[in-house]
């Protein structure tokens, strides 16, 4: 499943193809994803022009900009100023469990469950490709704060918004187990399984350990090791970005090398003791039982 780092090396792989670019041909081949595309979608997006993409916890943000006839582009959302009271405008794109979207060249046939083209002016042509359909693409309009789906979201977790008190005010009295609650949305964005599962490893906490009872010093440590976890993949995926053009395939969600997330019953590379599974909130999760504590 692509996670925060996936979405942050798509938003910097098709930037520079689409910003600044104007939407030449919109082309749905299913509209049955897990939000069905707007209908209509296809006409209103020609001859837009995109603006500077942005990303929002797993959610990537397409501002797009009416342009009048020979005048200025009028500005999109995200923006206070809208000249001449034209309401903002944006793509909202979640890619799901199985999403991925890349650059294809004009002429490059579509393949199985590539659902959605847009083709820009000078040929790049964005492709989404989605086997399980659980990704969607839908307008947001207005303020991106004030969306339904946007504004309850907790800090970014390579911002400063996210400091080294957030994760100790926010267990206080919570009995849930640590690994869920870093997995809330409200909490933090963007820490999935995989990443939760690292980050704790690295801060030696058992993940099964009730959130409201972590120090405040463990919870500054366990902050570092979700910036360093997630940070680590964002650089190595731009290690990867010539794949989100044509002709190398799928966008590589990069294997990284991992310490704990889907090695159970391997030795831990720290202390050697067979890694731990066990179930939290629904999620599969490993560890080590000596390192972590
Ligand atoms: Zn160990």
């Amino acid at each position: 499943m692509p996670e925060l780092p996936e979405v942050e090396t798509t938003r910097r792989g098709i930037a520079p193809y689409l910003e600044g670019r104007e939407i030449r041909e919109v082309i749905v081949r299913n509209r049955r994803l897990r939000v069905p595309v707007p209908e209509g979608l296809e006409n209103a997006l020609v001859g837009m022009r995109i603006g500077a993409l942005e990303r929002r916890a797993k959610y990537l943000i397409l501002p797009v900009e009416a342009q009048p006839a020979g005048g200025e582009a009028v500005t999109a959302v995200g923006s206070d100023a809208h000249p001449e009271g034209a309401p903002g405008r944006a793509l909202l794109w979640h890619l799901g469990m199985s999403g991925s979207l890349r650059i294809a060249r004009l002429g490059e046939s579509p393949k199985k469950h590539d659902h959605v083209d847009l083709v820009m002016e000078e040929g790049a042509i964005l492709r989404y490709h989605d086997p399980r359909r659980f990704g969607f693409l839908d307008w947001l309009e207005g303020d991106t704060a004030r969306d339904r789906r946007l504004a309850r979201l907790g800090p970014e977790p390579l911002s400063p918004a996210f400091d080294d008190e957030r994760l100790f005010v926010c267990s206080r009295k919570r009995r849930l187990a640590v690994k869920p609650f870093l997995m809330d949305n409200a909490v933090v964005v963007g820490v999935g399984n995989i990443y939760a599962a690292e980050a704790l490893f690295l801060a030696g906490i058992d993940p099964r350990r009730a959130a409201g009872q972590i120090s405040r010093e463990r919870y500054v440590r366990l902050t570092a090791a979700i910036r360093e976890v997630l940070a680590a993949a964002i650089t190595q995926g731009g290690t990867t970005l010539r794949d989100f053009v044509s002709g190398t395939g799928e966008p590589g969600y990069f294997a990284q090398r991992l310490n704990v997330y889907g090695r159970d019953g391997e030795p831990c590379r720290r202390c050697g003791r067979e890694l731990a599974l066990v179930t939290l909130g629904q999620r599969a999760s490993v560890f080590c039982a000596t390192c972590q504590t």
